[in-house]
């Protein structure tokens, strides 16, 4: 693969410079945030961790269904960023909906919910 020369004017270097400033400028906002958790309740409320919750994830605007890892019931996204389970089951295991581990991050974490499908008799 080739590519073009990019256009080296006084414009495009500054809007480069810009623009990796800004990158290291969220980049920094974001570790302050994971480390102070200033939205804690907002995201506890979205039975979120805090990777999950601060990340800004990025997914293609498609109508998407999958479903809950733990009840098997569809979840519908409006985008392909999808959810690992449904809200009432990460409530339960005490997980993050969206990534399906530990709501705390607890690496040290023993116990761990089975899944309601293996669990149901
Ligand atoms: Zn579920
Ligand atoms: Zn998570």
């Amino acid at each position: 693969m080739q590519k073009k020369a990019r256009p080296m004017t006084e414009q495009s270097m500054r809007s480069a410079t810009w623009m990796s400033a800004r990158r290291v400028q969220d980049l920094l906002k974001l570790a302050q945030k994971l480390q102070d958790d200033p939205q804690q309740e907002q995201r506890l409320a979205a039975q979120r961790c805090k990777a999950c919750f601060y990340f800004t994830a990025m997914g293609g605007a498609a109508m998407t269904t999958q479903p809950c890892m733990s009840c098997g019931v569809d979840q519908q996204y409006s985008s392909t960023n999808t959810s690992a389970m449904c809200a009432s089951c990460a409530e339960s295991g005490n997980l993050c909906r969206h990534c399906g581990g530990d709501i705390g991050m607890d690496m040290g974490r023993q116990a761990w919910p089975k899944a309601y499908s293996e669990s149901a008799p």
